[in-house]
């Protein structure tokens, strides 16, 4: 009797793990340390990516997994699938680089690829989990930023189509809370790195730890006297999986980020340091609309998840250059030559 009571309560632990799990963007950095992660806990995943800026590498010791399956798909087309119990939309170019290439697809995936993604999780009345962005304070009069702060943005310049895209959308994931209860969930993803982002996407902590491998000039933009608060991929996962999960009706917007805040420059001398790189600094123009600061206040993912980052910028940045070391010299080094 007893050991049926055990079988039934691994049954039910197992048929409530098993959720169907749409990721979009599960091919990019971030969306592939989902993946990985809700596979873990027994779940199915589908993975949707364009492969505009996600790879196939980063996800193809997933592939042969029977709960891991890849779907290439543009989100900006209306796409269905039945028995979705959770969406996570993280598709969008997210460097300013990759965002400003094509600025105009930039701003159709995140409004209409995120209308789209909506429309499926109203037919499946499933949960949603919108990627958004520190991007939306923009260049923020107030510091640390909150998430009652709405923000300082230049509504048409270089960086618009990421910004004004990402706020359009967390637009658009309201109204569809408010006039279809639909149970919605806002993330707003503060600076991240670590293992798996692109060598070339031009951010600042890949460009500085591949040029300090590499023996060439860290370039800083402007006088490197602007901040930035950056937080470990794990940390990030964690507080992500957290927010799906939490009660129904907590909507959010929920910042995500550690309030670890780092002047450019002395991001620069300390990945310097720990590669033990003879690079020297030199200083290059600032890009047009450049924020001068950033650093989120986490009372409220404290508050409301239970969440806090746990990884030092000193452990992160050495698990990250170990990555970058390691794929360096098979999948970049001819690209770098040239310069980052
Ligand atoms: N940055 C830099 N050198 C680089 C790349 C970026 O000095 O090689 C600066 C950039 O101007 C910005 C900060 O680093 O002030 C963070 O840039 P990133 O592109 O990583 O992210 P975001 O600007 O979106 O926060």
């Amino acid at each position: 009797m007893i050991s049926l009571y055990i079988w039934l309560i691994i049954l039910n632990h197992y048929l409530m793990e098993k959720k169907n799990i749409l990721i979009c963007g599960g091919a990019g950095f971030i969306g592939s340390h989902l993946c990985e992660v809700l596979l873990k806990r027994g779940c199915s995943i589908i993975c949707l990516d364009d492969f505009y800026t996600g790879k196939i590498e980063n996800i193809s010791h997933l592939l042969s997994d029977s709960n891991f399956r890849v779907v290439r798909h543009d989100i900006i087309e209306p796409i269905s699938f039945k028995g979705i119990d959770e969406i996570y939309n993280l598709a969008c170019p997210a460097s300013p680089v990759h965002y400003q290439y094509d600025p105009i697809r930039t701003t159709k995936i995140s409004v209409l690829g995120t209308l789209n993604l909506l429309e499926l999780a109203k037919d499946n009345h499933c949960r949603f989990l919108q990627a958004s962005t520190s991007e939306v304070y923009g260049d923020p009069e107030i510091h640390p930023q909150s998430e009652t702060y709405w923000g300082h943005v230049n509504p048409n310049g270089v960086r618009s189509c990421y910004d004004e895209g990402k706020r359009c959308a967390e637009s658009l994931c309201m109204d569809f809370y408010r006039r279809y209860s639909l149970p919605i969930k806002i993330v707003r993803i503060f600076n991240t790195y670590g293992p798996r982002m692109a060598c070339d996407d031009g951010r600042v902590v890949s460009n500085f730890i591949v040029q300090a491998l590499l023996g060439q000039d860290i370039t800083i933009y402007g006088d490197g006297t602007q901040t930035r608060s950056f937080q470990y991929i794990d940390d990030l996962i964690c507080g992500m999986v957290r927010m799906m999960n939490s009660e129904e009706t907590f909507v959010g917007p929920v910042n995500l980020g550690n309030p670890e805040e780092y002047s450019i420059r002395d991001l620069a001398t300390l990945i310097v340091q720990l590669v033990g790189s003879s690079s020297k600094m030199i200083y290059q123009d600032l890009p047009l609309d450049d924020p001068k600061k950033r650093k989120p206040c986490i009372s409220l993912a404290q508050k409301a998840l239970d969440w806090n980052p746990k990884i030092c910028m000193k452990d992160g940045i050495i698990q990250t250059i170990y990555y970058f070391k390691h794929v360096l010299s098979h999948t970049c080094l001819n690209k770098m030559e040239g310069g980052v």
